[in-house]
């Protein structure tokens, strides 16, 4: 028997096909999903402008994703982490970044989520907890929308910027995101600016390419982490994959399809990307792309080796990213004290829960 599909996966478009299929009108599509996005309610049984057979069609058709908050990290008005227990009984975390003060960090000033793409992942960056784990499947759209709802639940307050930078590299579930996205964006739904939406992949070039024509103005961010292919190879297998003689064309075909900068992130971590030398590498790369840095200081993941360099250091390495005129920021990590590298929560739950984490 096939599962009922998450009705907080469906688009205006989906149910309106369903509706169609069962010989119902489309306006039907736009009561219910302005009771899942307007009025935020959790059941078919309350949606009263409905008559009694389409909302059991509905029930036997759909499901409302568990999304259960099992476990939160950090007080309120900080940065702080949770995690969600899908219907599988799988776990993935996200995390909430209040607005910013400004200054040198690169914050927003929105009420920020990064969301989770996947329940762990299969790209094995070799500084991350949720490579550490392996990966276990996809986040359906449901699932994926399911993270803004449930922070919202904590907050009680909008989230109003959003960050695919959790758990999971996003282009590996591409068909997802982008019914995500478009559920994200609509007007009927979150109703988020895709400007203010920023997709962080780890370099799946091709996919790169085909979000490009992805029509909404959401922005992308490369979690380069190094701008060799020496150092890339060392610390991100998928640069076995797609080097940068692929990545870089990728990229570029982005900047000149969307015109719009990209962002850099680049974790830095000692004795592996801070020299001196690797700033001037990451210059010339962010010039030709006409690309803005963000600099994060590493955090440590227990099990794992890699060191934060000092502040001094990072500081240096910045410097000499702005005397080549490439915007970029420093940004001390306000969730160094929570775990805040992705995968790190979950992985601490699974270790509590008595499994067996190969470090
Ligand atoms: S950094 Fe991102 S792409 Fe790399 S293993 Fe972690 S979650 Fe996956």
């Amino acid at each position: 028997m096939t599962q009922p599909a998450p009705i907080t996966g469906q688009t205006e478009t989906s149910l309106t096909q369903f509706l169609a299929a069962h010989g119902l009108p489309a306006f039907r599509a736009k009561q219910i999903l302005d009771w899942i996005w307007d009025k935020r309610v959790e059941s078919f049984e309350r949606m009263t402008n409905l008559p009694a057979t389409l909302k059991n069609l509905l029930g036997a058709n759909f499901s409302w994703p568990a999304m259960e908050t099992v476990q939160i990290q950090g007080k309120p008005g900080k940065t702080r982490k949770f995690l969600s227990r899908l219907d599988d009984g799988q776990c993935v975390e996200s995390v909430i970044i209040p607005a910013a003060t400004g200054g040198d960090g690169g914050q927003s000033e929105r009420l920020t989520l990064c969301v989770s793409s996947q329940v762990g992942c299969a790209f094995g960056c070799k500084f991350c907890a949720s490579g550490l784990l392996g990966f276990s499947r996809n986040l359906n759209a449901g699932e994926i929308v399911g993270q803004i709802l449930a922070a919202e639940r904590i907050t009680r307050e909008r989230i109003d910027n959003l960050v695919f930078m959790g758990m999971g590299e996003p282009l590996a579930n591409f068909d997802n995101l982008v019914t995500a996205l478009d559920i994200i964006t609509a007007p009927w739904g979150l109703n988020i600016g895709g400007r203010h939406i920023t997709v962080s992949t780890s370099g799946y070039a091709p996919n790169i390419v085909r979000l490009a024509s992805y029509p909404r103005q959401i922005r992308l961010a490369i979690s380069l982490h190094g701008a060799t292919d020496d150092v890339r190879n060392q610390i991100m297998p998928v640069n076995k994959k797609w080097p940068l003689r692929e990545l870089v064309p990728a990229l570029a075909a982005w900047a000149s399809a969307r015109k719009q900068m990209i962002t850099m992130e680049y974790i830095l971590i000692q004795g592996v990307n801070d020299s001196l030398e690797a700033a001037g590498h990451l210059a010339s790369l962010a010039q030709r792309l006409n690309a803005k840095v963000n600099l994060i200081p590493y955090n440590t993941v227990e099990g794992l080796d890699w060191q934060r360099p000092p502040l001094s250091h990072c500081e240096r390495f910045r410097d000499r990213l702005k005397q080549a005129g490439i915007p970029v920021t420093l940004r001390y990590e306000k969730g160094h004290d929570i775990d805040a590298a992705c995968g790190q929560l979950r992985l601490k739950k699974l270790k509590e829960d008595g499994q067996d984490i190969l470090v």
